[in-house]
């Protein structure tokens, strides 16, 4: 660049006026950025956010303890113990997944012969103890209940593509 240029173009501010253009050109652009919380981005319906058991419509658990999700999962952080029922089904005494091994891979909700155990739509589930990341079955089902319809159409949604 000879030296003239370069003294026209510093003397006209011509690097800074180039880069107010382009501040100019995004300003009236849609922005890409969302005010989070207040509005949310779309989920995919194979999002995988925090677990929950899921019952029938009638409030039967549809798990059917045949741990098969306890088996797959590589972090081992599912635990689950059984026992028959009187009318001879078995059912989960013990439903636990410690949250703080899983690495949301999906494995337990792909074995599941039920659709039982699944990773649902939640991902604001933060918490200040590590505790509170340990998962029983009275919490996964609640979850279950909190987030059933959204669970039912975002199976239903993925069904074409299985
Ligand atoms: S998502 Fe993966 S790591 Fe987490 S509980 Fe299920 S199988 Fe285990
Ligand atoms: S959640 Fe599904 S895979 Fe796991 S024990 Fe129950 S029925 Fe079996």
């Amino acid at each position: 660049m000879s030296f003239l240029t370069k003294y026209i173009k510093s003397f006209t501010l011509f690097e800074l006026m180039k880069g107010m253009a382009l501040t100019l050109r995004y300003f009236f652009k849609p922005k890409v950025t969302i005010n989070y919380p207040n509005q949310k981005g779309p989920l995919s319906p194979r999002f995988r956010g925090e677990h929950a058991l899921r019952r029938y419509p009638n409030g039967e658990e549809r798990c059917i303890a045949c741990k098969l999700c306890e088996a797959v999962c590589p972090a081992q952080a599912i635990t689950i113990e059984a026992e028959p029922k009187p009318d001879g089904s078995r059912r989960t005494t013990r439903y636990d997944i410690d949250m703080t091994k899983c690495i949301y891979c999906g494995l337990c909700q792909e074995a599941c012969p039920v659709d039982a155990i699944v990773e649902g739509p939640n991902f604001e589930y933060a918490t200040e103890t590590r505790e509170e990341l340990l998962y029983d079955k009275e919490k996964l089902l609640r979850n279950g209940d909190i987030w059933e319809n959204q669970i039912s159409e975002n199976i239903r949604r993925d069904s074409k593509f299985r």
